[in-house]
């Protein structure tokens, strides 16, 4: 064993970190503004149902996205359910929606709660976006409508797949739940295909405790997505369609305006610890930093790697581990594929081998503005030690996973 293992909290040394450095943390926020507007909405007693901040937020939002229409809404699963609803969508029960089958459930979920069938396209082996040619190869009669997803703030190939769904005649909309400040090409996400959602949950870049948008340049469909997250309430006062109660608070605007007023700022940060990490992981056998360097802007807010077993010596879950001991919470993203899901399993369902092996190997890193570049050269350390001595580090997880189940 080389005695730079030593130094490594698997094999006994005091944790790299003694306060945890997480994935997930919420975004800081100037505290006083957000309570000062909070006092706002309590002096006036219009805590919900489209009041002044959540006017003011869809503005910012609308603006900061580059369209005509924001509609604010609880969350962004609720956002895609609107859409999925939609008559434009026109689904009927058992008609299809292409989905990637790299993201989080909600695509999916929010399609099925429709009672239409989420249909698992495979996905790019090194960006994890979803494939167009598969895409389009997954057209049927039955289909309806594409869901792309801006992974970790990754623009998918919007061009492509509107061309897809123009000579197919399919809505094109964007789960861009995590790419709030992010471009494709010179494009603000935003304005692509018939309508994108954007998320505020607490853990996304722009938060608002829960919260989400639906933004988009069709007046029609914000006239009824508007209507739809009211239970149906059209400016007149009657009852257009099936509605739903989506409504976004006035104590998440309040939130959710303060965060937006830090997103420049936060993803510059950002943008200074993806270029840190890309230092502190550099020439390490089989760890990749996901490259945001092309033409789309990113915001950063997620520093992906992937750990590619056979080249690292080490698998993803294992080096999750050898973090963890240091204080490390990465996560694996995502746990599984959609398309290997219990609710969407079936017994023909058939491999997807990049969105698999993707799934297998992509770790989030802790980002964000509370964690620094010293934070960040010692996570780079504890990787290289590890992937060093890749066979020892398996041993010893190993021998500790065993001692744990007796
Ligand atoms: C966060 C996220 C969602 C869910 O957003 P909520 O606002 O929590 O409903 C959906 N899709 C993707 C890709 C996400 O990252």
């Amino acid at each position: 064993m080389k005695s730079d293992l030593q130094r490594l909290a698997l094999f006994g040394a005091t944790p790299a970190f003694d306060v945890a450095r997480v994935v997930g943390r919420p975004n800081p926020i100037d505290r006083a503004r957000f309570l000062e507007r909070l006092n706002r909405a309590l002096d006036s007693e219009w805590l919900s149902n489209m009041g002044p901040l959540m006017h003011e937020f869809e503005a910012r939002i609308a603006e900061q996205a580059g369209v005509r229409h924001c509609v604010s809404v609880c969350n962004a699963t609720v956002g895609l359910q609107l859409l999925a609803a939609d008559e434009a969508t026109g689904g009927r029960p058992g008609d299809e929606v292409i989905v990637p089958a790299l993201t989080f459930a909600a695509t999916a979920h929010a399609v099925a709660w429709r009672g239409l069938t989420p249909v698992f396209c495979e996905v790019d082996p090194v960006t994890g976006l979803i494939d167009p040619d598969h895409a389009e190869r997954l057209v049927t009669p039955r289909t309806r409508a594409i869901i792309g997803v801006h992974l970790w703030g990754q623009a998918c190939d919007a061009t492509r797949l509107a061309k897809i769904a123009e000579s197919n005649r399919l809505r094109l909309y964007f789960d861009a739940a995590p790419a709030v400040g992010c471009t494709y090409g010179d494009t603000p996400v935003g304005g692509l295909g018939d309508a994108e959602v954007f998320s505020f949950h607490a853990t996304k870049v722009v938060h608002s405790f829960e919260g989400g948008a639906v933004v988009t340049n069709d007046d029609a469909l914000a006239d009824r997505l508007r209507a739809a997250r009211n239970f149906g309430f059209g400016a007149d006062g009657t009852v257009h369609l099936v509605g739903t109660n989506g409504k976004l608070s006035e104590a998440s605007a309040a939130m959710g305006l303060t965060s937006l007023e830090t997103l420049d700022e936060i993803s510059a940060r950002n943008r200074v610890n993806y270029e840190q990490y890309r230092r502190a992981l550099a020439g390490i056998p089989g760890v990749a930093v996901l490259d945001y360097d092309g033409p789309n802007r990113n915001n950063h807010h997620y520093l992906m790697v992937t750990v590619t077993a056979e080249r690292s010596g080490l698998h993803r879950d294992v080096l999750l581990d050898v973090l963890r001991a240091e204080n490390v919470r990465a996560r694996p993203y995502f746990a599984q594929p959609l398309h290997l899901m219990r609710p969407y399993l079936r017994p023909d369902t058939r491999a997807l081998p990049h969105a698999e092996a993707l799934c297998g190997r992509l770790l989030a890193l802790p980002t964000g503005p509370q964690v620094d570049a010293d934070d960040i050269t010692r996570i780079g350390e504890v990787v290289r030690t590890a992937v060093s001595d890749a066979p020892a580090v398996v041993a010893r997880h190993a021998d500790l996973a065993g001692a744990a189940r007796q």
